[in-house]
């Protein structure tokens, strides 16, 4: 799995360098498309079921969009802010990450909401080495988020993920009536979840879009979103879609 994740994270390597105003979300999404060829890996992301099947190799999202954004010939402005997703398949194994990243100078609210989204995942991925189960970690991603001023999106949640990106157990960013009831899980080696805390600077309320795919906030206030593979072993938590160390 941390071949897969290395590959996911060479592909977030190409799409950053890519990000500044007047880049098209396609031209991203093309090269980390051959990215993934050159690598031998397979896209994830690309053909997964909907009313129309997902198009694309990366989900990109912008500003008010949230997740699930499709590339296209939308340019970059200077101001924006943009989530990459993508995952691809290795030797049988997957790996999923997001990130969100400003394009050229952004407002220093929405740099804030930016580094809370990130500030979060970084804290839940600490707290998997320290916590018994996953509504522990849960809850306290769901105070630092309050604490900010920000909202958590409940509507999309991260997940298991092995052989197949999305795999149980569920893995909500706040403790859902879900976890309480008999969702909740311990946190011990050999477990490998895709945490992925989406946070909207204002209401948590998403609603869908015409595409049958992109997610935006329901009231246009930006959303970011960071996301890691993020397996535990003897020795702690490990992000699998990290850099090389
Ligand atoms: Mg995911
Ligand atoms: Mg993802």
């Amino acid at each position: 799995m941390r071949k897969a994740g290395l590959v996911v994270w060479e592909a977030h390597q190409v799409a950053a360098s890519m990000v500044r105003p007047g880049v098209t979300t396609g031209e991203i999404d093309a090269a980390v498309a051959k990215l993934f060829q050159d690598k031998g890996a397979v896209p994830l992301f690309l053909g997964v079921p909907g009313v129309v099947p997902f198009p694309a190799v990366t989900c990109i999202s912008i500003n008010e969009e949230v997740v699930h954004g499709i590339p296209g010939a939308r340019r970059l402005l200077e101001g924006d802010v943009v989530s990459v997703d993508t995952g691809c398949r290795l030797d049988g194994w997957c790996g999923d990450s997001a990130i969100t990243h400003p394009v050229g100078q952004v407002e220093p609210r929405v740099m804030r909401l930016l580094a809370v989204t990130k500030g979060v995942l970084d804290l839940a991925i600490e707290l998997m080495g320290k916590r018994r189960r996953w509504s522990e970690v849960a809850s306290e991603m769901e105070s630092y988020v309050r604490e900010a001023g920000f909202s958590v999106v409940e509507s999309f949640v991260g997940h298991g993920i092995g052989r197949e990106m999305h795999e149980d157990p569920q893995v909500p960013n706040f403790v859902s009536k879900q976890l309480r009831r008999n969702g909740d899980f311990e946190l011990r080696p050999g477990l490998v979840i895709a945490i992925e805390p989406m946070v909207n600077m204002g209401t948590k309320r998403v609603k869908g879009m015409p595409d049958h795919w992109t997610q935006v906030t329901q009231d246009g206030l930006p959303s970011a979103h960071f996301e890691h593979t993020v397996a535990i072993t003897e020795s702690g938590p490990v992000a699998l879609t990290a850099g090389p160390t």
